[in-house]
């Protein structure tokens, strides 16, 4: 594959087995099972792997101590001339990025290039932030004393992604978890590994022009379960970053909880728009077909409730379908496509099996689940997006299912559409489309939609990156890119300075 060869990703081997092991100086092959991963888009495969064991995770650990010696005392704007310079070294590759995204998690380019910008953009914004590691100053009830807080470098970070976005999550905590001073140490979903080592690569080729910088700044496991379990018992870690099934979540969460370190959660979605009468239904079908169907709904913010209003639930869900009839569904790779395969085959059969359960529990599918195989390469997985009708509290609505399904909704006023909008487990994005600023309001307010994510006049996928992303409830209260997002990678300190001759004790109290 070419963008492999360009991006230098295909010296990362021995033989036909790609590195496990990437840090510091040492780049080893995993010392598990072999395991192969293949493209959603034609099922071919596309690299081998020995997955790494949780005992090779000891030598990573030591490196990445080391690391943190070093790293932690480079001055902040030091470490966002890394990150910058990492920023200008994807923009170089974006495209052959973007390419192996694609052929990986099967996103249609434009999707994929979108996703390396992302990186690009959270370069620019953590190094903007690297001169703005601030901390407050604070006045002292005591005469001559002054306080002040610190922000200190963490440690090391281990971050756990998930197959869908596998490049963007990696950056938004990468990239500012490098400028706070922490050395991360990278595990991919095993679906998605290709992505990883053309990660390390860039980062490694700034490195190596950067000799004060520890190269296990930037480190990289492959493995599976067992290696992210591993990695979330271990004490090296004070900060485990996980993206993925509100499963893996609990699990991580609880081990991580154990020892008393912390967690930043990034789980699953149900996340639902409404659409008020009020509402511009031409700008609010633009966004439902995007945030319904784009990525093959295999976004952690994709639409999967539609809650309509009775005015205009019947004309809405004509022309979503129609509109639906014209994606163009196929090979990713080709220009002009929309929607491209889901991630493998398991993925098909939990959408087919959601289906089944609507179907039993009272919905009906209006439009599409099924498989295509006209026109598009053999070997994926591509459908039709779906679109059912179905009462709100019927329980597969409460489930998130990674793949195209849109249910819809009815409501018939205001408040029963937000207490629809928040009766599910989960809390990540929503929207509200309405001209009522009243309504707009209300959605935005404490007693609004509870989630992370709250839109209006937008849809629930696409956000940017200066915002605070991340969402409550089962979807883990964890917070990352912009805003204060990068506090999470530093721990703060109180300063209490004593300029005075004497030794007041605060509150006035005296020991003697
Ligand atoms: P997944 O949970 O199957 O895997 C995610 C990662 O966790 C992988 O690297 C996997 O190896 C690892 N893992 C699995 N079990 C583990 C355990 N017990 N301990 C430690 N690590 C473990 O998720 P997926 O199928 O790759 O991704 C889809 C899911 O991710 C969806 O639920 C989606 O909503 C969610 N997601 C959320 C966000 C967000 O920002 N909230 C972003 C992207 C994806």
């Amino acid at each position: 594959l070419a963008c492999l060869e360009t991006l230098g990703v295909n010296s990362l081997k021995q033989g036909d087995t790609f590195y496990s092991v990437l840090t510091g100086n040492t780049v080893a092959l995993g010392e598990g099972d072999a395991f192969t991963a293949h493209s959603p888009i034609d099922g071919a495969q596309l690299s081998q792997f020995n997955n790494a064991t949780p005992a090779q995770l000891d030598a990573v650990n030591a490196q990445l101590q080391e690391a943190f010696k070093v790293l932690r005392v480079i001055p902040a704007p030091r470490r966002g001339e890394l990150v910058r310079r990492i920023g200008e070294e994807a923009r170089k590759y974006k495209t052959e990025l973007a390419e192996v995204i694609a052929l990986e998690a099967g996103k249609i380019m434009p999707e994929a290039l979108g996703e390396v910008q992302e990186w690009i953009d959270v370069c620019d914004f953590a190094v903007g932030q690297s001169r703005m590691l601030h901390g407050l100053s604070i006045v002292s009830e005591r005469p001559g004393h002054r306080m002040m807080e610190q922000w200190h470098p963490l440690g090391p970070v281990a971050v756990i992604t998930a197959f869908n976005f596998p490049m963007a999550v990696w950056a938004w905590n990468a990239m500012l978890g490098l400028v706070c001073g922490d050395p991360i140490l990278l595990k991919p979903s095993e679906k998605a590994p290709l992505c990883a080592l053309a990660m390390y690569q860039i980062a490694q080729n700034v490195i190596a022009d950067m000799p004060d910088i520890p190269k296990a700044a930037v480190s990289v496991m492959i493995g599976g379960r067992d290696l992210g379990e591993a990695i979330a018992a271990s004490e090296v870690f004070p900060l485990v970053s996980a993206t993925g099934s509100t499963a893996m979540g609990k699990a991580v969460a609880q081990t991580v909880a154990k020892r008393l370190g912390r967690s930043l959660l990034e789980l699953g979605g149900n996340n639902a728009m409404i659409v008020s009468p009020t509402a511009d239904l031409d700008l609010a079908l633009r966004a439902i077909v995007f945030a319904a169907a784009g990525t093959a709904g295999q976004r952690c913010t994709t639409l999967r409730r539609l809650i309509a209003h009775e005015s205009v639930v019947d004309g809405l869900v004509e022309r979503v379908a129609k509109a639906y009839g014209t994606l163009r569904i196929g090979n990713p790779l080709e220009e002009g496509k929309l929607v491209g395969p889901l991630i493998y085959e398991g993925s098909f059969n939990r959408m087919q099996a959601a289906l089944e359960a609507a179907k039993a529990q009272g919905g009906e599918v209006v439009f599409g689940g099924e498989r295509v195989t006209e026109g598009v390469p053999a070997g994926g997985f591509y459908v039709r997006p779906a679109i059912v009708r179905i009462a709100h509290d019927a329980p597969i609505v409460h489930e998130e299912t990674f793949a195209p399904i849109l249910y819809v909704l009815t409501y018939s006023d205001f408040e029963q559409a937000l207490a629809i909008q928040n009766e599910v487990p989960q809390g990540l994005s929503s929207a509200v489309f309405t001209e009522s600023m009243r309504e707009a309001e209300l959605f935005m307010s404490p007693a609004g939609s509870d989630c992370g994510i709250a839109n209006v006049n937008i849809g629930t996928s696409g956000a940017e990156i200066g915002g605070a992303f991340g969402g409550e409830k089962e979807t883990g209260g964890g917070r990352e890119s912009g805003s204060d997002a990068w506090r999470n990678y530093m721990r703060r300190t109180t300063n209490t300075i004593n300029y005075g001759g004497d030794l007041p004790l605060a509150q006035g109290i005296v020991f003697e």
